[in-house]
C-alpha cells in the first residue's frame, strides 16, 4: 500500500507504447475495425469541437452495441454502419454516459487503483494537465506488472501465505456462469446485464469446462472450483488490487460505489 502511495502513475508508464485515439465523428464500425487492426482494446475519444477528451471506447461498448442491435447472422447491423461514435453515445448511453475518468501523471498509483475500482472501469487514461495529451492508458494489469517488478525487494505482508478463500478475495456468491450449450448471444446478454468480465462455462453437471471472457486474455482471472470441478468463486485482477492495495488502507472502493 505504501509502495502504491509512494509511486506516481508516471513511473508505471512504459518508455514506448501504442496509443490509438478516435475522433467522436468517426463511424462506430470503423472505430472497432481500427481497434482490431491495431491490436488495442480501448481508445480515448477526442471531441474536436470541444477540443478535449470526452470518454473511452472499449470492448464493453462493442459488446453493448452487438447485443442491442444484433438480430441474426444474415442481417447486417445497420446501426453499426450508420452510427458515428458521438451519435451512438447520445442514443444508447443518453444521460447515463460516464464523464471521462482520467488521472494526472503526478497522482499516485494508489489513486489510480482507487479510481479504477470505484468507477468499475478497466481503462484509466493518464492525461498531462499542461498539454491535455493522453500519455498512456493505465490498466489493472499494468499496475500489477509494475508492482511485480519491485515485489522481490518489498517486505511480504503476512497475509500472502493465506488462501484466497481465507482472505475472501474474489466473488463467491452468485457467480454468473453460462452453459456450454448456450449461444454467444446469450453470453453477451449476461455480460451486459450482470456487467461481469468473465463467465465460467459449465456442462450439465455444473462442472467448469472453459472460461468465456470479455477480453481474449483469459489469464486475467481465475475460476475457483471444488474437487468435483464445480464453480465456487472467481478472482479477477480487480479483486487482487482491492486486496493488495485498498483493503490494507481500510478502503473498500467497490463498496463505496454501491452506496
Ligand atoms: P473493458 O473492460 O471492455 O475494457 P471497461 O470496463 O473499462 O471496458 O468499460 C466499461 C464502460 O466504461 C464502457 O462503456 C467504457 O466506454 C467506459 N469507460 C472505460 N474507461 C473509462 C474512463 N476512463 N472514463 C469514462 N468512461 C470509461
Ligand atoms: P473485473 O470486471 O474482472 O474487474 O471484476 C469485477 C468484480 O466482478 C470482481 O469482484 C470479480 O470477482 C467479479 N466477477 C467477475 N466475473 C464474475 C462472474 N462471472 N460472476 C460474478 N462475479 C464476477
Amino acid at each position: 500500500m505504501n509502495f502504491m502511495k509512494a509511486h506516481q502513475c508516471y513511473d508505471a508508464i512504459p518508455t514506448s507504447s501504442k496509443l490509438v485515439v478516435f475522433d467522436t465523428t468517426l463511424q462506430v464500425k470503423k472505430a472497432f475495425l481500427a481497434m482490431v487492426a491495431n491490436g488495442v482494446r480501448a481508445a480515448p475519444l477526442w471531441n474536436s469541437k470541444e477540443q478535449c477528451f470526452v470518454g473511452m471506447l472499449t470492448i464493453t461498448d462493442f459488446i453493448n452495441i452487438l447485443h442491442r442491435y444484433y438480430t441474426s447472422p444474415m442481417v447486417q447491423i445497420y446501426e453499426l454502419e450508420k452510427h458515428r461514435i458521438e451519435t451512438w453515445r447520445e442514443i444508447y448511453l443518453q444521460d447515463s454516459f460516464k464523464k471521462l475518468v482520467s488521472i494526472s501523471p503526478n497522482d499516485s498509483l494508489f489513486d489510480a487503483v482507487y479510481s479504477l475500482i470505484q468507477n468499475k472501469i478497466h481503462r484509466l487514461p493518464v492525461i498531462d494537465p499542461i498539454s491535455g495529451n493522453v500519455l498512456y492508458v493505465l490498466t489493472h494489469k499494468r499496475i500489477l506488472k509494475y508492482f511485480h517488478l519491485f515485489a522481490s525487494k518489498l517486505p511480504k505482508p503476512s497475509f500472502m501465505k493465506k488462501t484466497l478463500e481465507e482472505l475472501a478475495i474474489g466473488t463467491y456468491k452468485d457467480v454468473a456462469v453460462i452453459e456450454e450449450t448456450s449461444s454467444v448471444y446469450e453470453a453477451l446478454g449476461i455480460f451486459v446485464a450482470r456487467r461481469v468480465s468473465a463467465l465460467p462455462v459449465v456442462n450439465k453437471l455444473g462442472k467448469v469446462v472453459n472460461l468465456y471472457s470479455r477480453f481474449d486474455a483469459i489469464v486475467h482471472r481465475l475460476v475457483l472450483v471444488n474437487e468435483e470441478d464445480v464453480v465456487q468463486g472467481i478472482v479477477s485482477l480487480s479483486d487482487m488490487l482491492q486486496a493488495l492495495v485498498l483493503s490494507p488502507a481500510g478502503v473498500n472502493a467497490s463498496f463505496l460505489c454501491h452506496t
